[in-house]
């Protein structure tokens, strides 16, 4: 497989480039700073979705210009298949205190708004100061469950994704761009 290409062909599927690294990159940084301006003097705590958020979470954070603190989820993933299973459990926890503080959850996809739906209540019991959501990517047409997401990178259409983050059977995770399956959803 050639990383670099426009149009990869993986496990029988054909991908093609979605969003260029550097529009990425530049979406990012705006994000960063509107994130930083609203939550200047507020010390957030800038929690990661294990595994697909890592790449978006380190970008994103270093373009946060105030202070701020991070720590991980991880939640069960759809494995192997393309669509959720509709349930989702929680595999490791949180190791900081959330009580009275400003959580911003960063996800890399929001498809059905199920694990966004999970986390929200999970944090919640917890009762922090206050509780938004950032998300790189978001299938809005695929979207059931009520949420509230608080700053989008970009609205994608209800196609599966792969690159920068996003897996395929726990692979291509390391591609620069954004990638599109173009043979089915
Ligand atoms: P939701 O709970 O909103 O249905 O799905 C969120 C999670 O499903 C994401 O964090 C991601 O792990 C996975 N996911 C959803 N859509 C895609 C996709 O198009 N590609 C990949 N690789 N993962 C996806």
């Amino acid at each position: 497989m050639n990383y670099n290409s426009d149009i990869i062909s993986v496990n029988g599927g054909v991908f093609e480039k979605l969003i260029d690294e550097k529009e990425i990159e530049r979406r990012t940084s705006e994000l960063g700073v509107q994130i930083s301006k609203d939550y200047e003097g507020k010390l957030p705590i800038f929690i990661g979705v294990l595994n697909g958020s890592v790449i978006f979470f380190a970008d994103l954070i270093r373009n946060i210009s105030i202070d701020c603190e991070v720590d991980f989820l991880k939640l069960s993933s759809y494995g192997d298949a393309k669509i959720s299973s509709g349930k989702v459990t929680l595999l490791k926890d949180l190791n900081c205190q959330i009580e009275n503080r400003h959580i911003i959850i960063v996800e890399d996809i929001v498809d059905t708004g199920l694990s966004i739906d999970y986390m929200e209540k999970l944090i919640s019991e917890h009762k922090p100061k206050s509780l938004k959501v950032v998300t790189l990517l978001h299938k809005a047409e695929a979207t059931k469950y009520q949420i509230t997401l608080d700053y989008v990178g970009f609205k994608i259409p209800n196609r599966f994704v792969i690159g920068y983050g996003l897996d395929h059977s726990q692979k291509y995770r390391n591609l620069r761009s954004i990638y599109a399956l173009t043979n089915g959803k």
